[in-house]
């Protein structure tokens, strides 16, 4: 069903300082929207400098920034005052530095979503929300690639296999998205989509971000990983098409349901050999993939995260994601993955996060 958004009404967009939504809302000030985005600390120059950077540089749009935390109730009640989309890009990307995954993950990632949603519920304007949802939503681990008859993931698919003892950012990603379904079905007024990423890289826009992405790429570099890797494969997308994923979802008149936004599946190995190719022995990239029961009785040496179960479920196991409702559906046109990894390790090195 067609629906017209409205682009001069406000755009609400949650977690503004992250790293994904600072290109998000770069986009959406090129294209001269006003932003209605939320961070927890307005005096936290880590996450205001370098939005205010991105309003000076795209001076069509309007940037105002409100505070709010997923777990206060009716903290975004301010920040969606006559808002037609919202964006909810705010939770926690962490999979390892917490003790206790409930209070880390899962209540941001459940009760945040539930009081955004409750703010949509109780806003008149409110027509659209589009949620930062994940691949991990969609699939957790082997176990449920073993009980999938096409062998490669898409929209219908819903993770089973996570556990709050067992991929807990995953278990996150799940309930966070079934809780927004929910609420969407007990109402009429607002439709959802949802942006399923899998693993984000690209240039980030601040030197402050906590996600995990940006971690995952600068440990290639940075001589935690060397000598060796797991076999281990991930969807990777380019952190501009996940930005340009969310402005298609909310402007297009019939964007509904669900999008697996992915651009292929390579192993670490692989993605450390674009980048030694481009950077060459500057920096200690990982020179070949570790047998698979070394990482998994060792693997928690250099990660904790990596616990034997992980690596089990995993490692060594094929992974593939259907990303052709994004095309189809967003128009999206992919950038080269090879172009994400070196752009990415770029930014590393001059923003001084890598030597
Ligand atoms: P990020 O840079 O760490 O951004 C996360 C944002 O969430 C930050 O702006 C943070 O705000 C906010 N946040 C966390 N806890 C909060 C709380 N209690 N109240 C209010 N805000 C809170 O991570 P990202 O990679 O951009 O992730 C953004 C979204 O994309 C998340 O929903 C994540 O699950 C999803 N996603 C990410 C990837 C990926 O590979 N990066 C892939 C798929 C999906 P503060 O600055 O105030 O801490």
């Amino acid at each position: 069903m067609e629906q017209i958004i409205d682009k001069t009404k406000p755009i609400l967009v949650t977690g503004a300082s992250g790293y994904i939504a600072n290109w998000i809302i770069k986009y959406l000030l090129e294209e001269g929207c006003t932003v209605h985005g939320t961070v927890r600390d307005l005096q936290n120059e880590k996450s205001v400098g370098p939005l205010n950077k991105i309003a000076e540089s795209a001076p069509k749009g309007t940037l105002k920034l409100f505070k709010a935390d997923l777990l206060d109730e009716g903290s975004f009640d301010e920040a969606i005052q006559g808002c037609e989309v919202v964006m909810h890009t705010a939770s926690p990307f962490v999979v390892r530095g917490f003790k206790d995954a409930e209070q880390a993950l899962i209540k941001p990632a459940v009760e945040g979503t539930r009081n955004v949603l409750e703010a949509a519920n109780r806003t008149d304007s409110v027509k659209r929300v589009v949620l930062t949802s994940s691949v991990a939503a969609v699939f957790g681990d082997n176990a449920d690639l073993k009980k999938n008859p096409r062998g490669i993931f898409n929209e219908e698919d819903w993770n089973f296999s996570s556990s709050l003892d067992h991929q807990p950012y995953s278990y996150s990603k799940f309930l966070a998205e079934k809780e927004a379904w929910k609420i969407h079905d007990a109402q009429s007024r607002w439709r959802l989509v949802t942006i399923n990423p899998s693993m984000v890289g690209g240039p980030a826009l601040t030197k402050y971000s906590h996600s995990t992405s940006i971690d995952t790429l600068r440990s290639l570099g940075n001589g935690k990983l060397w000598p060796g890797v797991p076999n281990m494969r991930l969807g990777w997308v380019d952190v501009r098409d996940v930005a340009r994923a969310h402005v298609e979802a909310a402007f297009r008149s019939d964007a509904e349901g669900r999008h697996i936004v992915s651009n292929g599946e390579p192993s670490m190995l692989e993605v450390a050999s674009i980048l030694k190719q481009k950077f060459g022995n500057r920096y200690k990239f990982p020179l070949f993939e570790l047998p698979k029961f070394i990482v998994k009785w060792f693997g928690r040496v250099m990660d904790p995260s990596a616990k034997p179960r992980f690596i089990e479920q995993n490692a060594g196991h094929p992974l593939k994601f259907d990303n052709s409702r994004s095309k189809a559906r967003l128009g999206l046109q992919y950038h080269p993955l090879e172009q994400t990894f070196v752009d990415h390790f770029q930014q590393l090195i001059d923003d001084g996060l890598i030597r």
